[in-house]
């Protein structure tokens, strides 16, 4: 793959077609002061399209995050321009400050302090449940 003039940074690629925007709300991309690039609707062989997205700089990327929005991608770690790490997600156990739960009557909805935590519930069905009322995660 072409990584341009990526020097130090990531690409996440395999990213879902359609996704991208969605990765780049989650993982608040759009406060970065490094250069981001983002690729919509490439041709991929295994996935005839997708996203792919380009971090020129050293930042911290939040993997659970990630893996929660799109476990299928794949993170390339570049270092002097060249791809030294790639690193499979997975779908994380629990997510906390992601999401937020719906239920009108949740203690998350009413207390201010208090975290957001959803937890796996059903690994091949993808579903996360709030660990407070359990309520399902919708996204
Ligand atoms: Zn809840």
């Amino acid at each position: 793959m072409n990584i341009d003039s990526i020097k130090n940074g990531f690409v996440i690629d395999h990213i879902k077609a359609g996704n991208s925007m969605q990765v780049y709300k989650y993982l608040n991309l759009g406060e970065l002061v490094c250069p981001v690039a983002i690729i919509k609707n490439a041709t991929s062989k295994k996935m005839g399209k997708k996203d792919i997205i380009k971090i020129d700089g050293n930042i911290e990327l939040n993997l659970e995050v990630l893996g929660y929005i799109n476990h299928d991608a794949t993170v390339n770690v570049v270092k002097n321009g060249e791809i030294v790490e790639k690193k499979h997600l997975e779908l994380p156990e629990t997510v906390t400050d992601v999401i937020k739960c719906k239920n009108p009557r949740c203690i998350t909805t009413t207390e201010q302090d208090i975290q957001h935590i959803f937890k796996l519930t059903d690994r091949e069905n993808r579903v996360y449940r709030c660990i407070y009322c359990e309520a399902k995660a919708n996204d």
